[in-house]
């Protein structure tokens, strides 16, 4: 082929690539678990901050009853959710997702999310599936153990 339709070749190819990396970022990006991190949604109920914006950790009031203490050192995005931010949701009582690692007996936050409004899973017993949820079954479907049910 000569040089013009190589270019056109590879022009078209490059933009494929880029709009197949732009699916994956925005399916995965947005609410993607890291790999080999749990998740558990629920209610700041205390935050371990040395000074104003140093916070160290945090508490949680997990939705299926268990009281957790989370680490910040590891946090991957604390751009899209400072640390500060979890001041703001123990006062409005509102709840987050926590993506986290257990290091050895030390819960480390790797990632943190506002939960979405309406996700309640204070009953986890309860079969009907709120909205929030369907991204966890997808994961679970993709993860191969949902198929045979
Ligand atoms: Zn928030």
């Amino acid at each position: 082929m000569d040089r013009t339709t190589r270019n056109i070749f590879l022009a078209s190819l490059l933009g494929l690539i880029a709009v197949t990396i732009g699916a994956v970022v925005l399916l995965g990006g947005t609410s993607g678990p890291p790999p080999g991190t749990m998740m558990v949604q629920g209610v700041v109920i205390g935050v371990d901050s040395a000074g104003l914006t140093k916070v160290r950790g945090f508490t949680l009031r997990a939705d299926d009853g268990r009281t957790l203490g989370f680490d910040l050192a590891a946090l991957e995005n604390a751009v899209e959710f400072p640390p500060g931010h979890l001041v703001e949701h123990q006062g409005l009582g509102s709840k987050i997702r926590v993506w986290y690692r257990d290091a050895g007996g030390t819960l480390q936050a790797i990632r943190l999310e506002d939960a979405p409004a309406g996700a309640d899973v204070a009953e986890p017993a309860v079969p009907p599936q709120p909205a929030g949820e369907i991204a966890l079954i997808a994961a679970s479907i993709s993860a191969g153990d949902a198929i045979s049910s």
